[in-house]
């Protein structure tokens, strides 16, 4: 295995009464035994090596949403508010907790909510304690589905208009994406249930597509100095991320339109694993972001200019041991990226034009006299 990167990967076990005896786990490493198992469900592991032993930065079960909170995301929020981009994903087979894991049930107590709205608590107060500085926070909500992109807070928006680009500082931007300004931690929490209700209504009208698509609930922050002589804005921003089912879709038992979903799917897993590989491989002359629209979206996350955390979900039954296997299996490989994170600091343009217009006014009086 290549040497330890810098991203954070934890793995966070679902409850279930019924978990494998071939696994065993520790605080920081899982064991999966399948000479152990009766299962016959791991074909493609026959032959193969029987134990597998995988490290982690952590390893939590019976982790209440706080603690994986805390852990796993608290740090790359504070690193926002310092300034640098963030990321925090989950990944791993449908029915893991992926989605408990980022959003979590925000109908019932608050004991049961995700990382999203806890992170959305916490930067804004540790926004509002920073002293000097005006803040302003904006949300975007984007879905990935078969290659296509759409805008979960502008749900009736011809699909089409949205586009990835390089921004001048080559940051990763999605254009046409809206992107509301949001005064209060409730306005922020107000568009989060408005995305996840589009999604919702979608996945009934698509038969459960949520399970097969892609979503990334961005916040982006400006710090500007509270003086009006200020001349450096500093720009963040924080990806929170739920992927898609890790599960290769099965395309033999499939009408037309899940066969070319199931193509779809099957590829930008493989496209991100493709680009995973190849950074934490010695040679990363080319990373191969282009392949599909998430690699593409998550360019600064994976390998780029982003602190990034990752949250692996397994289903510890034994059906589900296979499953277990690859999405541990990946998440080893991620810790084997390398970030490149720096504070997004730059000229205000703002407030660059107020300084030329003050000069060419100066100028124009120096022409007079
Ligand atoms: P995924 O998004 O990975 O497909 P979900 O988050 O929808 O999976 O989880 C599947 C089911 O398991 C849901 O009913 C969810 O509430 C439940 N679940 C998952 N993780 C936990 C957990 N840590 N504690 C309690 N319930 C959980
Ligand atoms: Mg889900």
């Amino acid at each position: 295995m290549p040497k330890r990167g810098n991203i954070q990967v934890a793995v966070r076990l679902r409850p279930t009464a019924a978990f494998s005896e071939a696994l065993s786990v520790t605080d920081a490493g899982v064991t999966v035994n399948l000479g152990h198992s009766k299962s016959d469900s791991s074909s493609f592991l026959d032959n193969q090596q029987k134990v597998y032993t995988f490290n982690f930065d952590r390893v939590m079960k019976d982790a209440p949403q706080q603690d994986v909170y805390e852990s796993c995301a608290r740090p790359t929020v504070e690193s926002v508010v310092s300034g640098f981009n963030g990321t925090v994903f989950c990944y791993g087979q449908t029915g893991a907790g992926k989605t408990y894991t980022m959003t979590g049930d925000t109908s019932m107590s608050y004991l049961q909510r995700g990382v999203v709205p806890r992170a959305i608590i916490d930067l804004f107060r540790l926004l509002n304690e920073r002293p000097g500085t005006i803040a302003t926070v904006r949300v975007s909500y984007l879905e990935i589905y078969n290659e296509q992109l759409y805008d979960l807070l502008s749900p009736n928006e011809m699909t089409g208009h949205l586009q990835i680009q390089d921004d001048s500082s080559g940051n990763t931007v999605v254009r046409g994406l809206t992107m509301p300004v949001c005064a209060t931690e409730e306005e922020c929490m107000h568009y989060l249930f408005q995305g996840d209700t589009t999604r919702v209504i979608a996945e009934h009208q698509m038969n459960n597509a949520s399970s097969r698509s892609h979503c990334i609930f961005t916040i982006h922050v400006e710090q500007r100095h509270n003086t009006s002589v200020a001349e450096k804005v500093v720009m963040s921003k924080l990806h929170l991320v739920d992927l898609a089912g890790s599960e290769r879709v099965t395309k033999t038992k499939s009408d037309g339109k899940i066969l070319q979903e199931a193509n779809y799917i099957n590829k930008s897993l493989t496209f991100l694993e493709q680009v995973v590989v190849a950074l934490s491989t010695k040679n990363r002359d080319h990373i191969p972001y282009r392949q599909s629209k998430l690699t593409n979206v998550l360019r600064d996350s994976l390998g780029g200019n982003s602190k990034t955390s990752m949250i692996a979900n397994i289903h510890g039954e034994t059906a589900h041991l296979d499953e277990t296997v690859s999405t541990l299996r990946f998440a080893e490989r991620v810790m084997c990226v390398n970030n490149h994170a720096v504070v997004n600091e730059s000229m205000d343009p703002v407030m660059m034009v107020k300084k030329l217009e003050r000069e060419v006014r100066e100028l124009k009086q120096e022409l007079a006299m």
